[in-house]
């Protein structure tokens, strides 16, 4: 199916061109008729496959054959887990909406796009928000934030799109969900991205749309599909001696490694630094300017590894990222789909390694049932995992990642 087959405008497909794009990712395929439709969707998408371009250019297209007259009305809204994914949806839409307006296009005019993210001036946002604007793209604490503020028209809103939902329910926005909906028309489009459908999901979808279509491409797997996942053994004192061996031996060009938490991430930067290698860190803690700066530097390829948290796991748009690292495990199996769509983006081969001692054979075996694969352990000469494993004890606490505690649930909301 090409995309001609949607007739987008000549200033969309214009836009199609200029970015490349050639044929329609499984999911757009499925999911930009719908939208185009005016549908309510649930779509089960993984970073990496598209999904982005799968609502915007519907949308842009809707949005641009019924602008209205005068002051700019908000009309879109798209609410998203992280600051990073704000603002990378944020620039689809001005990318993508580049051309309407083109003096030889004259039926419309470019989109006036706003992110609200926290770590940047409220004042500064409601601002440009007071200006006019067409498009919002916010993370839901900033957007309610602003809400709060009562200086933000919303009753013209057509269309709603919950990005990355299944991690906004981790962070608690099941919560804030009332909060969200009381202020939008109840006339209007509903466009759910999700990579997992917790039974949670379920009945957020419910209070959002009573109906709804289910899109899946499931078998497909883009992502995970093109990535060469490995599992290495060795005990968690080796484990940055053999990160330098793979670095060494693999000669991967950029790879961004995991790690449980920002200490941790902080630390080895500092040591892989000082011992000459191009590395930084990147997490919660940074504030916007910093983050922003390391991520265009990565970006740019100017630096080759990035230390991470769970943080830049979903939804960044990092290519060419060559190999992910699970120097520490996620805690969730979704997290680790999450964590692995970094690499073997759009078509791309990646490869995904997950370092595992005796203490998370427990939890990596759960990740491969619920992620439904089965890899082979590996170990590499001279890092070879020694020592026995745990005895397991009756009764003993439960399964690391099967559910989130309170605290780690506070924990992510308060690294966003
Ligand atoms: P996403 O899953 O939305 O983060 O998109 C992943 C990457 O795929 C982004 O760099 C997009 O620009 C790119 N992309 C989106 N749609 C297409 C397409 N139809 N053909 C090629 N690349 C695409």
């Amino acid at each position: 199916m090409p995309f001609t087959s949607f007739n987008f405008s000549v200033p969309l497909q214009k836009a199609i061109k200029s970015n490349n794009y050639t044929q329609p990712t499984p999911i757009q395929a499925k999911v930009i008729p719908q939208i185009l439709n005016k549908k309510d969707i649930i779509a089960q998408a993984q970073t990496g496959s598209g999904k982005s371009a799968g609502f915007v250019l519907p949308l842009l297209e809707l949005w641009s054959r019924d602008i209205g007259e005068g002051k700019a009305k908000i009309k879109v809204l798209v609410l998203t887990p992280t600051r990073e994914l704000t603002q990378q949806i944020a620039q689809t839409f001005v990318s993508l909406g580049a051309f309407l307006g083109e003096t030889s296009y004259s039926f419309a005019r470019k989109p006036k796009v706003v992110s609200l993210i926290g770590g940047e001036s409220i004042g500064d946002q409601l601002f440009e928000i007071q200006k006019g604007c067409d498009i919002v793209v916010a993370t839901a604490g900033r957007f309610l934030d602003v809400v709060g503020k009562k200086q933000m028209n919303l009753s013209f809103v057509e269309y709603f799109v919950l990005d990355e939902a299944d991690k906004m329910l981790t962070i608690g926005f099941d919560k804030e969900l009332d909060g969200v909906l009381e202020v939008l028309p109840s006339q209007r489009q509903n466009l759910l991205f999700s990579a997992t459908y917790p039974p949670k999901m379920q009945s957020i979808a419910s209070r959002i749309t009573s109906d709804v279509i289910e899109i899946s491409v499931d078998n497909e797997q883009p992502t995970v599909a093109e990535t060469t996942q490995r599992v290495i053994e060795v005990n968690p004192h080796n484990r940055s001696g053999l990160l330098r061996y793979l670095l060494k031996k693999e000669k991967f060009k950029q790879i961004l490694v995991f790690m449980a938490n920002k200490r941790a991430t902080d630390n080895i930067a500092r040591k892989f630094k000082k011992i000459g290698f191009s590395a930084d860190s990147f997490h919660g803690d940074l504030d916007q300017e910093d983050r922003n700066y390391t991520l265009k530097q990565f970006k740019d390829k100017k630096l080759q590894i990035l230390f991470t948290t769970d943080l830049v796991s979903r939804g960044l748009d990092i290519e060419d990222v060559s190999c992910v690292i699970n120097f520490d495990l996620p805690r969730s199996p979704a997290d680790y789909i999450h964590r692995i769509g970094r690499t073997g983006r759009a078509g791309k081969s990646g490869m995904a390694i997950s370092f595992i001692g005796h203490d998370e054979q427990e939890h990596f075996k759960l990740i491969e049932k619920r992620s439904q694969i089965k890899l082979t352990r590996e170990q590499i000469k001279g890092f070879e995992l020694t020592g026995d494993a745990p005895i397991k004890e009756r009764g003993k606490a439960p399964i690391k990642g099967k559910g989130k505690s309170k605290k780690d649930k506070l924990r992510e909301q308060a690294s966003l």
